[in-house]
């Protein structure tokens, strides 16, 4: 499983003279690397997947009071998109979105759904190390959710749909994850639902590229 391990970590300089030496057989092949390993119980996945990791640990896991937190990471890897990622039992859920998501409810976004991520992730920004997802990151929205879909949002994700309220600074409202396709790469689609943050003359992704955390855009991260 060595060869699905992301190296993902926020360190400086020297790891992007890494980056720039490794050279084209080492990038990433599909937004965010997913790395499969389906079929794994989903806690035994994330220990595994970031056990050598130097990117920030999630620790103990504990259930944290109050609402559930989302985050919205613009990734500037080999191609650009954004992970979308929701607090689900513990962990982050996380969707590579190309397009990033869209306040549209006519626009279906591709969602392809990569690796879980400890909670403590949700806070990166930086440039992640040489191998999958090098590139730089910035907190580009993030916020509070809480589930639309009756029941529990364990069973919705199973089922493959799942509606949200998202609470963010740049994104209010529900939006719809619907998959579309299985297998070793979950294909979804993100579509904005019609309510009062719905409109189509937004475009959050090309007008606010800003980090809410810094402010700074991903191509001024160092
Ligand atoms: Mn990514």
């Amino acid at each position: 499983m060595d060869l699905h391990r992301p190296a993902i970590g926020a360190r400086v300089h020297e790891q992007r003279l890494r980056a720039d030496s490794a050279g084209p057989a080492r990038r990433e092949r599909t937004p965010c690397g997913y790395t499969g390993a389906v079929g794994q119980p989903r806690r035994l996945r994330v220990q595994a997947h970031f056990a050598e990791s130097p990117e920030p640990r999630g620790g103990k896991r504990k259930r944290r009071p109050g609402p559930l937190r989302f985050v919205i990471q613009e990734h500037a890897a080999s191609s650009l998109h954004y992970d979308f990622r929701l607090e689900v039992g513990g962990v982050l859920q996380s969707w590579a979105v190309p397009k990033g998501p869209s306040t549209d409810p006519r626009e279906k976004r591709l969602a392809v759904q990569v690796e879980d991520h400890p909670l403590d992730y949700a806070d990166f920004e930086g440039e992640i190390e040489a191998g999958y997802g090098a590139g730089r990151v910035i907190v580009w929205d993030s916020g509070t959710w809480e589930s639309l879909t009756d029941g529990p949002v364990e069973d919705a994700l199973e089922q493959g749909h799942l509606s949200v309220w998202l609470e963010g600074e740049k994104l209010r409202g529900g939006w719809t994850l619907q998959r579309t396709r299985g297998g070793a790469k979950p294909q979804w689609l993100l579509i904005k639902r019609r309510d009062e943050g719905a409109d189509a003359r937004r475009n959050p992704v090309s007008t606010q590229p800003e980090s809410v955390r810094t402010g700074r855009t991903v191509d001024e991260v160092d």
